[in-house]
């Protein structure tokens, strides 16, 4: 398979450029190189700045119903090569392929919310606010937006961003992982395709370089970052600091607690699929599992079975498999000392994933489904984001207990109880510190139309990314005031008063 050397995409089109440092770009499931990514210097960005800026007149000028229409055809566009897309993503990201399906497809439903622009981005008027003078507040775009985003959704996190800033008139940049730049550009080629005018969205690869170069340049309106906490709380800074709105969502560690009364083969199937889905590589993965009263014996028997069930394999092939392998060759060693730690710290190893023979023998980066008993708070495999196949089991007596531990985390993403008890799940949802809640719902993850609600470390700014919030990030408010006075105004006289 040949490596591919990858250019950036500004103005419509690939641009040639010679970069001094590249990142790999692998196939996980193989452990084969396909492309390099060039990291973009501050030249470069400039470059892409100035033609954004460029574009942004003619862009925000065009009618909110055209800009719309762009969206309509490109949501099109994207049902229209959905498989080959979903191939592409798996092939970067090594997710199976119905996983990359849920990727995208959660990136349509981005795309179509954007299609409600004309709705969306209605003002509000109000006449005669003072005496012969009406009042209206608009909706108006904030000017050159950038996207900074992770490997884990290589369509959907960009997808959150982009389709929203560009139908709210701006004009857009996006820096993806330069783990999964596939994806990214690809989409670009389709927006082109859906009459995008050239200019108005942009992909400039690269790392961390580029990403200064875009926090500090002078032209940039405003930033969406998704990614780690570390990075998340740096961008946040940065880019406030330089004048820029900015909304960042970092890393979590999720709870799931299961109650006694739980339905345990369902909360099973649930915790299976939120631990270990895209190899536990998610912001919203489940990571500890909080079995409360008796719940523990019967929970860990269940999960173990399921977990050594699991079939884990290359997702590029003919097989189907339950699980691929992570993203690269330092996150797989990364995933595997936690394990080592977890043994060292005293948690007792229910479920072992080194050394996992992966099928058809790929020499990709896998780690197989692990599973941590007795797990105590204060162990760093109970504190960090692995973000890899490995469940935290903890054991509670009841259900404040259990609270009060998911409660400590520094994140806030979301938590899950599994019950059949309306009460606990009511008290577990007011008194969760955190912003997504599932009820007995693995994986509570917003659908488009609702704002992705992180708390606590898992996200610095105001405006989530999402639902409405992601169309008052994407634009700021101008209230008109109008007074016109009428040298014939009839007044009341018209209305027979
Ligand atoms: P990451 O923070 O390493 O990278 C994210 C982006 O930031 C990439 O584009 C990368 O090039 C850039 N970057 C990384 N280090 C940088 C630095 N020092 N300076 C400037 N830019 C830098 O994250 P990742 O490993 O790609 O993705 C996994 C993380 O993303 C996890 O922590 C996960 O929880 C988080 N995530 C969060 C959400 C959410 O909605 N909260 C969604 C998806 C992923």
């Amino acid at each position: 398979m040949s490596t591919i050397s990858l250019n950036n995409y500004v103005g419509g089109e690939l641009t040639m450029f010679s970069a001094s440092q590249f990142t790999p770009v692998y196939n996980p499931s193989r452990g084969e190189l396909i492309a390099q990514a060039p990291d973009s210097d501050a030249h470069e960005v400039d470059r892409a700045v100035q033609v954004a800026k460029k574009a942004l007149p003619d862009w925000a000028d065009t009618p909110v119903v055209e800009r719309a229409r762009v969206m309509f055809r490109f949501a099109h566009l994207l049902e229209e090569n959905f498989e080959e897309l979903a191939r592409l993503v798996t092939r970067e990201h090594g997710k199976t392929h119905e996983e990359a399906k849920g990727d995208i497809r959660r990136g349509i439903e981005m795309v179509e919310l954007a299609c409600h622009a004309p709705t969306l981005l209605m003002g509000q008027a109000l006449d005669q606010v003072a005496r012969g003078i009406d009042g209206r507040v608009e909706r108006h775009p904030v000017g050159v937006c950038v996207g900074i985003t992770p490997f884990n959704f290589p369509a959907m996190v960009p997808l959150w961003m982009f389709p929203v800033a560009i139908a709210c008139g701006n004009t857009f940049i996006l820096k993806p992982s330069p783990k999964v730049p596939l994806t990214p550009l690809r989409l670009a080629e389709l927006l082109t395709e859906a009459g995008l005018p050239k200019g108005v969205f942009n992909v400039v690869l690269g790392g961390n370089q580029t990403v200064d170069a875009l926090l500090t340049h002078p032209d940039v309106a405003a930033i969406s970052f998704v990614g780690s906490t570390t990075v998340a709380k740096y961008i946040y800074e940065t880019g406030t600091a330089h004048g820029k709105r900015v909304q960042a969502a970092g890393g979590a560690k999720n709870y799931m607690l299961v109650m006694p009364d739980a339905d345990f083969d369902a909360a099973t199937n649930q915790i299976m699929g939120a631990a270990f889905g895209c190899s536990g590589q998610r912001c919203m993965a489940g990571s500890i599992a909080v079995a409360v009263g008796k719940a523990g014996d019967p929970l860990l028997e269940r999960l173990h079975d399921s977990a050594t069930k699991m079939k884990v394999g290359p997702t590029d092939g003919n097989s189907a498999v339950d699980m691929g392998p992570v993203i690269d060759a330092a996150a797989r060693d990364r995933i595997l000392s936690y394990i080592d730690l977890g043994v060292k710290e005293g948690a007792k190893l229910n479920t072992d994933g080194r050394g996992i023979q992966p099928t058809d023998g790929a020499e990709g980066f896998f780690v197989g489904p692990t599973i941590f008993d007795q797990v105590a708070p204060q162990m760093q495999i109970a504190r960090d984001e692995i973000f890899g196949p490995v469940l935290s089991v903890m054991r509670m007596e009841d259900l404040s207990e259990a609270i009060a531990q998911a409660n400590q985390s520094q994140y806030g993403n979301g938590a899950v109880i599994f019950t059949r008890d309306g009460g606990a799940a009511r008290t577990f949802a007011r008194y969760a510190n955190c912003g997504m809640i599932g009820v007995n719902v693995g994986v509570p993850a917003p659908m488009a139309i609702f704002p992705f609600t992180g708390w606590n470390q898992s996200f610095f700014g105001d405006l989530h990314i999402q639902g409405t919030e992601g169309f008052h990030f994407y634009t700021h408010n101008k209230v008109v005031l109008s007074r016109w006075p009428s040298p014939e105004d009839p007044g009341k006289r018209v209305l027979g008063w």
